[in-house]
C-alpha cells in the first residue's frame, strides 16, 4: 500500500530526500538523469516533488501540506476579546450545468436573466447581497466549483452554506455529485433546491432518492438536510428557500469580529478603463472603510472608492460584505488575503517585502514543475498539448488552469504557454502561433481583427462560457494525443499441405484452412505440435487454384506466399495461426 507523506510547497532537495527516506545523492542523480542540475539546498515546488516521486517509481503518495494549516485567522491572537456582531451568511449555489443555478441567482436578485445576450456583455458579479425578511444574505457567484477548490488551495474558507441545485426533470448528475463531495469536504451547511418543478416530467421523489443514494441525508429520508422545491423560472419557492438559508444561519450563529483591523479575501479582480485595477473583496473580519490602506499579496491600495458590487457607493463594509474597491497599484490576485495597514508607507513596505520574499521563494524553486515536465517529456516522449488561456476575471482563470492541471497524466500533459485576463489580443495569437497552441477564451471575446489574424495564422481560438465544456474540449484534444494501441485479432488457422519454394525472404506453400479465414496482408505464426517455430510471417499473396484472392475460408485449400525476416524452417503438417493487427484509439477520460 502506498504510504502518505505531507510535503510543503517549496521544499529543499535535502528535506525531500529525508522525507522520502532516500539518500540525497539518489534524488540528485535522478534529477541529473532528467537533465536538471541541483544542489541539496535548492528548492523545488510540490508539483516537481510529485513528478520526481513518480519517476523514482516510489510507492509513496505526496500530500500537499493542508492549506488549512496556513489559514490566517481573521481574528489575530491578541484580539481574543474582540467584539463580535452577527453577520450575514455567505452562500454559494452549485450544481450540474443547466440545472438552473444562474436562473435561481437571477430570480433571487429579482432580475431577468441576461445570460446568452449577444456580444457577451453579461457583467460577471463575483458576489452580491440580497435582503430577505429584513436581513442580508451574501451570495457568491462563481464560474464553477473549481473556484472554491482554488480558494481552498489558497487557504480560504469562503462559504458558510451551499445551495445544491438539482433539476427535478434531470436528477442527480456528475456535477451534482461533485458539488455534494465538495460541500461535504468543506464542512459547509447544505440546502438542496430541487428546481424546475414546473416541468411536466419533474420527478421530485426520484431526485430525493438519488440524493439519498449519493449520501445526502435529506429531511424525511433519515437525515436533516432540507430540500426545498422551487421553480427558479417561475419564481416559486424562492422565499421558502431564503427562509431556510436564514434559519440555518441562525442555527450556526454566524458572527464576525468588528473591532479588529479589517481582513478578507480578493474574490475577483479586473482592469477597467479609467479606473485601473478594480477588485472585489469579501470582508471577513473588521470594518473596511474608504481611505483605508490595505495590502493584498504584492500590491496595496489606498481605497479610493468603496462600492457595493452593484455599484452603490458605501462608506464602510462589515464582515460577510462583498465590496468593489479601486485604488490598487496593481491587480491583486484571486484568492489573495488582504489586510489593513496604518499608512501608505507601511502598506508599501509590506507589499514590497512580500514581493521580494515571494521572488526569493520563486528564485529558490530552481526547477519548476513545468520545466521538469518538459525535460521528462523529452525522455519519455509525453505528448504535450500547448494552450493559451484568457479569462474575464482572475477567479475564472485560476479555475480553468487548476482544472486543466488535474488532467495531466504520464502520457499527455497540458502546457500553458501563456495565461491572462481580458480580451484575446494580438500577443496571444502570436504566442499561440509560435508554440502551436490553441487559444482558449473563457467568458471573453475576440475582436474581429484578432479573429482575422488567428485565421491567417491558422491558430485555433475557442471561446467558452461554461467551464466544463472548455475542459471537455481539452480532454478530447488530449485523447487525440494518445498513442493508439495495436491489438492482434485472431483470424484463422491453416495446415501446411505442400511446400513449393523456400528462399531467404520468401516461402511459397499450400495448405488447408482448418479454422476461420485467412486474409491477404495478415500475419502468421508457425507452430509444430505445441512449439512455435520461426518468427512472424506476412501473407503477401493468396491463391485459390490459379486465382488470386483476398481471403480463403475454413475448409478451403489455398496457395500462399509468406514473407519473413529469415529463411523459414517450414515442414508439412505445420500450422500457421493467422492474425491481423488493428490500431485502436484510446480515451483517457
Ligand atoms: P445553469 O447552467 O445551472 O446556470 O442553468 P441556467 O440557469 O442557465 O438554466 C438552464 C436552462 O434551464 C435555461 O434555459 C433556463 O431557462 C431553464 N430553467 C432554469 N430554471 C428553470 C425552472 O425552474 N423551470 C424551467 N422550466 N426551466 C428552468
Amino acid at each position: 500500500m502506498a504510504s502518505n507523506i505531507t510535503v510543503e510547497d517549496n521544499i529543499t532537495v535535502g528535506d525531500l530526500a529525508e522525507k522520502l527516506s532516500l539518500p540525497v545523492t539518489k534524488l540528485i542523480t535522478e534529477l541529473m538523469k532528467l537533465g536538471v542540475m541541483v544542489t541539496v539546498n535548492e528548492r523545488i515546488d510540490f508539483d516537481t516533488a510529485q513528478i520526481i516521486v513518480g519517476e523514482l517509481g516510489l510507492d509513496i503518495s505526496l500530500e500537499k501540506q493542508s492549506s488549512e494549516e496556513k489559514v490566517v485567522e481573521a481574528k489575530p491572537e491578541h484580539d481574543k476579546n474582540a467584539k463580535t456582531a452577527p453577520r450575514p451568511p455567505v452562500v454559494a449555489v452549485m450544481g450540474h450545468v443547466d440545472h438552473g443555478k444562474t436562473t435561481l441567482l437571477d430570480s433571487i436578485r429579482g432580475i431577468e436573466s441576461v445570460k446568452g445576450e449577444a456580444g457577451g456583455i453579461t457583467q460577471h458579479l463575483a458576489a452580491y447581497q440580497e435582503e430577505h425578511a429584513g436581513r442580508l444574505i451574501t451570495f457568491i457567484d462563481t464560474p464553477g466549483h473549481e473556484a472554491f477548490a482554488a480558494l481552498r488551495e489558497h487557504g480560504a474558507q469562503l462559504v458558510d452554506l451551499v445551495i445544491i441545485v438539482v433539476a427535478a426533470d434531470d436528477g442527480v448528475k456528475p456535477q451534482t455529485l461533485e458539488a455534494i463531495r465538495f460541500a461535504k469536504k468543506s464542512g459547509v451547511k447544505i440546502i438542496v433546491a430541487i428546481n424546475k418543478i414546473d416541468k411536466a416530467d419533474a420527478d421530485i421523489n426520484r431526485v430525493k432518492q438519488q440524493l439519498t443514494e449519493a449520501g445526502l441525508a435529506l429531511e424525511g429520508w433519515g437525515g436533516e438536510i432540507v430540500a426545498v422545491e422551487v421553480s427558479a423560472k417561475n419564481k416559486v419557492g424562492i422565499d421558502k428557500l431564503l427562509d431556510m438559508v436564514l434559519l440555518l444561519a441562525d442555527l450556526e450563529q454566524l458572527e464576525g469580529y468588528v473591532d479588529v483591523p479589517a481582513t478578507g479575501l480578493v474574490i475577483e479582480s479586473h482592469m477597467e478603463t479609467g479606473r485601473g485595477p478594480v477588485a472585489e473583496l469579501l470582508v471577513e473580519g473588521g470594518i473596511l472603510k474608504q481611505g483605508n490602506f490595505i495590502v493584498a499579496g504584492e500590491t496595496y491600495a489606498r481605497i479610493k472608492s468603496l462600492e457595493t458590487t452593484d455599484g452603490k457607493s458605501v462608506k464602510e463594509a462589515s464582515p460577510s460584505t462583498p465590496v468593489r474597491v479601486t485604488g490598487f497599484k496593481a491587480l491583486p490576485s484571486f484568492g489573495e488575503r488582504f489586510s489593513l495597514s496604518g499608512n501608505e508607507k507601511a502598506a508599501r513596505t509590506k507589499a514590497v517585502s512580500e514581493s521580494s520574499s515571494r521572488q526569493t521563494g520563486r528564485g529558490q524553486s530552481d526547477i519548476n514543475s513545468s520545466e521538469l515536465l518538459r525535460l521528462i517529456n523529452r525522455s519519455n516522449q509525453i505528448s504535450e498539448f500547448n494552450i493559451v488561456v484568457k479569462a474575464d476575471v482572475q477567479g475564472s482563470l485560476v479555475s480553468v488552469i487548476d482544472s486543466l492541471k488535474s488532467l495531466n497524466t504520464d502520457e499527455v500533459a497540458i502546457k500553458t504557454v501563456s495565461s491572462g485576463i481580458g480580451t484575446i489580443n494580438e500577443n496571444d495569437i502570436h504566442l499561440a502561433h509560435g508554440s502551436g497552441a490553441v487559444v482558449y477564451g473563457f467568458n471573453v471575446t475576440v475582436p474581429r481583427n484578432i479573429e482575422q489574424l488567428a485565421r491567417r495564422y491558422d491558430t485555433p481560438v475557442r471561446l467558452y462560457k461554461v467551464i466544463y465544456e472548455l475542459i471537455d474540449d481539452v480532454k478530447e484534444e488530449l485523447n487525440s494525443l494518445l498513442q493508439p494501441i495495436i491489438v492482434e485479432k485472431e483470424l484463422g488457422r491453416l495446415k501446411v499441405k505442400g511446400i513449393f519454394k523456400i528462399t531467404k525472404a520468401m516461402t511459397i506453400c499450400g495448405g488447408e484452412v482448418t479454422k476461420g479465414v485467412i486474409k491477404i496482408s495478415s500475419f502468421g505464426r508457425i507452430t509444430r505440435g505445441k512449439e512455435q517455430i520461426n518468427g512472424e510471417v506476412e501473407i503477401t499473396n493468396l491463391k485459390r487454384g490459379p486465382q488470386d484472392v483476398t481471403e480463403v475460408k475454413e475448409g478451403e485449400m489455398c496457395g500462399l506466399s509468406l514473407n519473413s525476416d529469415s529463411k523459414l524452417d517450414l515442414q508439412l503438417e505445420d500450422q500457421i495461426d493467422v492474425f491481423t493487427r488493428e490500431t485502436q484509439t484510446r480515451t483517457l477520460y
